[in-house]
């Protein structure tokens, strides 16, 4: 899988811009209501210095979703914000490493290329939500007859509602059953 790569050979002192393009592929978000697709953009600010790397920007993808209540599909496009921060350490080359969890990694001080695939996929993680909704009032689907709420009453709607409506309900008629 293609990696995301920021080269920083190219980069001179002091903040410039970036933008790069990955597969969508790279990311395996392991989330069955979201499919990404490519390209995966993301634009950069990387502030450079000797010592450390700092890199804010804005990662969009688009994607099709399957709403968490009536399944149908629908597109959009993901957008999470990406701040990380790599301090160059002075002792031998070793692989990037996380120094806490908040985005704030220890790189070799002669690092070449930075490899922001993880923090990308991380981005994007956070960026979605728990559960996926084609619109905050879908109504979903009946559970009894499957019937797209959104689309059509059915009749079992009005015959098995909510027991905390049946139960009101009851009251509304002085107790009796409807
Ligand atoms: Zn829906
Ligand atoms: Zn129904």
């Amino acid at each position: 899988m293609d990696k995301i790569l920021l080269d920083l050979r190219e980069l001179g002192d002091g903040v410039s811009r970036r933008v790069l393009e990955g597969e969508a592929a790279s990311l395996a978000l392991g989330r069955d209501d979201y499919t990404l697709h490519s390209p995966l953009r993301i634009v950069l600010d990387v502030d450079k210095s000797e010592g450390e790397i700092m890199v804010t920007g804005e990662v969009t993808v688009p994607a099709q979703v399957e709403c968490g209540r009536c399944a149908c599909l629908f597109a959009e496009e993901v957008r999470g914000r990406l701040r990380a921060r790599y301090i160059r350490t002075r002792g031998d080359a070793k692989p990037k490493c996380a120094l806490s969890d908040d985005g704030v990694f220890e790189i070799s001080r002669d690092e070449r290329v930075l490899d922001l695939t993880d923090e990308v996929r991380e981005t994007v993680c956070l960026a979605l939500p728990i559960r996926a909704l084609c619109s905050p009032e879908c109504r979903g689907l009946c559970p009894t007859c499957g019937a797209n709420l959104n689309e059509e009453a059915c009749c079992c709607e009005r015959r098995q509602g909510h027991p905390a409506w049946s139960a009101l309900e009851k009251l509304k008629n002085g107790g009796r059953e409807t």
